[in-house]
């Protein structure tokens, strides 16, 4: 690999690249995770291998590696790479882990989590989303990911215990059904509050309890649900 990736994105024009979008997902590696402090090589290196152009629509393939969420239909956004990046660092799961995810999207925290984990179960409310995901997902070759339409504020009860749950709405307080569903010693990362005033935390089941610690502001769409609030604000 040559040393400087971004002085070859810049000395080439992009219709000759081999391939700008491996440069642009390095550069974000970089740019975006490595220099805001994401440390975690296992992470660092799922996610310079997924390719994030591949769960957006064509008109957006240009923005993939920028630093911001994308549209991806049904008024839902793709998660910021660095928030990604945060969550699953901070999940921290284990090559053996089962881990359930709150909120397919596109399906591209799925694929991240796949190169991480052994089995993502994955829970959307939208069945169109659902099912774009699946559709990119089996394209990539990713075969450990189960996606499922439903609500996931519930869980996913016929499947638990999980080493780790990743919510990617927030969510009005934590599901109880979801800490239930928590394996002892496992994690839950979870943004938690109303639109303007949500925070990341880190939810542990230690002894049957919870210890939440407290991460740093961030904005997601809202969970919608039993578990979650009755309608989008
Ligand atoms: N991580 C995703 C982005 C998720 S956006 C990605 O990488 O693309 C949040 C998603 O949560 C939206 O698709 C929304 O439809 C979904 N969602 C909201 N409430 C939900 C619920 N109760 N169960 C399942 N999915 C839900």
């Amino acid at each position: 690999m040559p040393s400087d990736w971004r002085i070859l994105k810049r000395s080439m024009p992009a219709e000759i690249h081999p391939d700008r979008f491996t440069v642009e997902r390095q550069n974000m590696v970089e740019s975006q995770l490595s220099a805001r402090g994401i440390r975690d090589p296992r992470v660092l290196d799922a996610m310079a291998r997924v390719p994030r152009h591949e769960f957006v629509a064509e008109r957006y393939r240009d923005q993939a590696y920028e630093d911001h969420p994308i549209p991806i239909g049904e008024g839902q956004t793709v998660s910021q790479p660095y928030i990604v990046a945060l969550m699953l660092e901070t999940l921290s799961p284990e090559p053996s882990s089962k881990v359930l995810e709150i909120g397919t999207g596109s399906g591209y925290q799925t694929a991240v989590l796949a190169e991480l984990c052994a089995h993502v179960f994955s829970i959307e409310r939208h069945a169109q989303l659902a099912r774009e995901a699946e559709a990119a997902l089996v394209r990539l070759g990713y075969r450990n990911v189960t996606v499922i339409v439903g609500d996931g504020s519930q869980g996913l009860p016929e499947f638990a215990p999980f080493d780790g749950i990743v919510v990617s709405a927030a969510a009005p307080r934590i599901p109880s059904a979801l800490f239930e569903q928590l394996q002892e010693g496992g994690r839950m990362i979870i943004p938690v509050g109303p639109a303007e005033a949500q925070e990341l935390q880190l939810v542990r089941k230690l002894e049957g309890q919870p210890t939440i610690d407290r991460l740093e502001g961030c904005r997601f769409v809202p969970l919608i649900g039993g578990q979650g609030y009755s309608s989008s604000w």
